[in-house]
């Protein structure tokens, strides 16, 4: 099947090699040229694009199931495993790869561009090209693209489409992302790590997450609420810095000693929850023959860093049911691979809405809110009080079950929190002296820390 792919993203590149593999016909578009000879990539339209991205278990499964020589590329490129221990005498258990998205899209693209099958087309594409009710390719900077399937792959950005499906669900994160990567010195190792693929603090009003990537490479993030103006100065780089040194997490992955910063301070745009299925207002399928797939379907909150996870997830599902002779009935499929994204990645945004307004209120001032189902993440957290809950927890947290299986525990968590336990604040400064640290770092005041 002559198949187009609107978008050169993971999605797009995962689905492109996939697909060209059982004998189909790709052509993927994207306006973006692809990296230039030096390696170093703008990426311009993709605001994340150089913002920490951790890549989960689910991604590592894709591709070694569909493309094993990626991620051995990938390795090659200097990615690392991220494990946790396993058993007693057992080997440790693969939990992601920590590498940078400029490595991980950079490698992606590489092996789409030579993929017999694939062929990579730059440009804009303007439409999806419609005859007698049915998609019949893409209009690309106003050539004709003629195929039998149109897969939407064009991100949370893209336009391509916009209008034919019902309108999606959506809402602000609540946080806002200003990062900057570091390399480390020579024979110097990563900072501490909480997590088994980032070092993570959070307090009432901020948080600070630390992601190691390749090459000694590493990024420092700062989140903080979205609609928080007084962190806003954070984007120029004596604001930064002085936030940095100052959050004993950072402070420790930054120390001059340990590591020198390698790009700007990279503030990032706004973030949503957003979930748009593939079906019209009406309950149709808009366009026989398109099918939506990524982050075109759904994003989350990054700083679980669930997106590529849930994006290759979505593609599988398709190349399971096109396997199955989808292909035959494109509108039955269209509405099975619907009803799929409904019970299986939907999930994911609705524990995003709830978590995000928790943790909203509770960056505003509130306590946790007993009179309601409690949020995933302060589920996950009782975890330390009562270690046994980590059986439940687990499989949620490494998105092996649904957030639903957490219910199983509510109750049990619901005891702890109504006993006056509260997640313990790690030690560092408040939101407020953190602001000021901010307001006179603009000022050009000294910012010794706080
Ligand atoms: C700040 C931030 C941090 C994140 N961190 C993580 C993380 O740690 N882990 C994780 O798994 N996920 C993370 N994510 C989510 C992840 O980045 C996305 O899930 C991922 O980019 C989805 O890939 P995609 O291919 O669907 O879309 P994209 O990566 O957005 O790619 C879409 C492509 O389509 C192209 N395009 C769009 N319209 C057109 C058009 N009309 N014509 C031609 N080309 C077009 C664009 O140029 C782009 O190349 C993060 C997201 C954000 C915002």
């Amino acid at each position: 099947m002559r198949i187009a792919i609107a978008g050169a993203g993971p999605t797009g590149l995962f689905a492109a090699i996939a697909l060209a593999r059982r004998g189909h016909d790709i052509t993927v578009v994207d306006r973006d040229p692809g990296p230039l000879p030096d390696g170093t990539w703008a990426r311009a339209g993709v605001m994340q694009f150089h913002h920490p991205h951790a890549f989960r278990i689910q991604v590592v499964e894709a591709l070694s199931d569909e493309a094993p020589e990626v991620l051995a590329a990938l390795f090659e490129a200097g990615a690392e495993r991220a494990t946790v221990p396993g058993p007693p005498d057992a080997p440790e258990i693969a939990v992601g790869v920590r590498c940078r998205r400029l490595v991980f899209e950079r490698v992606l693209r590489a092996a789409a561009e030579s993929e017999p099958g694939v062929t990579m087309l730059c440009g804009h594409a303007e439409e999806v090209l419609v005859d007698r009710g049915r998609a019949t390719g893409l209009r690309v900077d106003g050539h004709r693209l003629d195929t039998e399937l149109v897969l939407d792959a064009s991100g949370r950005s893209g336009r391509l489409t916009r209008g034919m499906r019902a309108p999606a669900q959506s809402g602000d994160c609540g946080v806002a992302y200003v990062s900057r990567q570091y390399r480390l010195r020579p024979g110097a190792e990563f900072g501490p790590m909480s997590m088994p693929i980032a070092g993570v603090a959070f307090y009432p009003g901020y948080g600070v997450i630390a992601f190691p990537h390749d090459n000694g490479i590493f990024s420092a993030l700062v989140l903080r609420a979205s609609d928080d103006r007084a962190f806003t100065g954070m984007r120029e780089v004596p604001a930064y810095e002085a936030v940095v040194a100052a959050v004993p997490l950072l402070a420790a992955w930054t120390d001059p000693a340990r590591a020198l910063p390698i790009t700007d301070v990279l503030p990032g745009g706004r973030l949503h929850n957003t979930y748009c299925g593939q079906l019209d207002r009406d309950g149709a399928v808009p366009l026989p023959g398109l099918v939506f797939l990524g982050d075109t379907v759904c994003t989350t909150n990054p700083a679980a860093g669930r997106g590529v996870a849930t994006s290759l997830t979505q593609v599988r599902q398709l190349l399971a049911l096109l396997d199955e002779g989808a292909a035959a009935d494109i509108e039955a499929a269209t509405r099975a691979f619907d009803a799929w994204c409904t019970g299986t990645i939907k999930p994911w945004f609705d524990d995003h809405v709830d978590c995000d307004a928790g943790l909203a209120a509770r960056w505003a001032g509130e306590d946790v809110d007993l009179s309601r189902r409690l949020p995933s993440d302060l589920i996950g957290a009782a975890c330390e009080v009562d270690p046994s809950l980590m059986r439940v927890v687990g499989p949620y947290l490494g998105m092996q079950a649904l957030p639903g299986s957490l219910d199983v525990v509510e109750s049990r968590v619901r005891e702890i929190y109504a006993s006056g336990w509260r997640p313990p604040v790690p030690a560092g400064p408040t939101r407020d002296e953190l602001a000021d640290l901010v307001a006179r770092a603009a000022r050009r005041e000294p910012v010794a820390s706080a």
